[in-house]
């Protein structure tokens, strides 16, 4: 018959709760870690800002490009009626026509042609004006993307550097929890684990004055009791979570 030495089970049991704490130390700064170098991750790959601004350099440039065109036409279609305009008025005042009538249709059709070159010359004075306005809001659109792209550039850059010591941090941290791992006997280990699955992550929390970090509830006295004498795994009432007392 074997016989039972039940200080070696309490200095057991005390160590397997003192074990489970630390390895909850060190699987939190594990998951801390992967939970930081996920969001880290998705930070570098969001283009969002850099897209919405390299869009709207794009449309300003677009629109530059647009009203240049516009101008060009519109100064083609000035230079044409000015030739007809000058032609009308070298053959009105040639001396070659003495035909009345056609004498007052090339002055008729002189006076329409100013007409129109004056209506085209007023709307090419506000094309010039709107472009000037579109040439100032592409160099800013092109300001603020350059801006844009730069502080994303430093921040990738310093990001990239605090995942080096991130993942420096994770392979440390694996290291620890091949050692604490010994410590661990296995049914605490299947309570540990069972206990992690089922409460979302921690399943060991400390009570400091008489309070269960894990939810804040008041843990009761005897339980506190039990959780400081290590005899037992005590859950907490509130969160279920294993008690550890320092
Ligand atoms: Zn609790």
């Amino acid at each position: 018959m074997a016989i039972i030495h039940w200080d070696a089970i309490i200095c057991f049991v005390m160590s397997g709760i003192a074990s489970m704490y630390i390895l909850q130390q060190i699987d939190d700064k594990i998951a801390y870690s992967r939970a930081r170098v996920s969001d880290i991750n998705d930070i570098i790959s969001d283009s969002t800002e850099v897209d919405r601004v390299t869009e709207e350099y794009l449309v300003a440039k677009s629109d530059v490009v647009k009203i240049r065109r516009e101008s060009d036409i519109l100064q083609g279609e000035i230079d044409v009626l000015t030739s007809k305009k000058s032609d009308c008025e070298n053959r009105l005042y040639s001396g070659l026509v003495s035909n009345p009538k056609e004498l007052r249709d090339l002055e008729t059709q002189g006076v329409s042609l100013a007409s129109r070159i004056t209506e085209l010359e007023n709307k090419k004075i506000d094309l010039m004006i709107s472009e000037e306005e579109k040439e100032k809001l592409e160099e800013n659109c092109k300001l603020a993307m350059d801006d844009v792209i730069r502080s994303k550039e430093q921040l990738v850059f310093e990001l990239n550097e605090e995942l080096n010591v991130l993942k420096d941090g994770m392979l440390a941290y694996d290291a620890e929890r091949d050692v604490a791992l010994n410590s661990v006997d296995d049914v605490y280990l299947r309570e540990y684990e069972g206990k992690k699955s089922k409460v979302g992550g921690t399943a060991v929390v400390l009570v400091v004055d008489g309070v269960c970090k894990g939810c804040g509830l008041m843990v009761a006295t005897s339980n506190v009791q039990d959780a400081r004498s290590g005899t037992k795994l005590v859950a907490c009432d509130g969160c279920s979570r294993f008690l550890y007392v320092k």
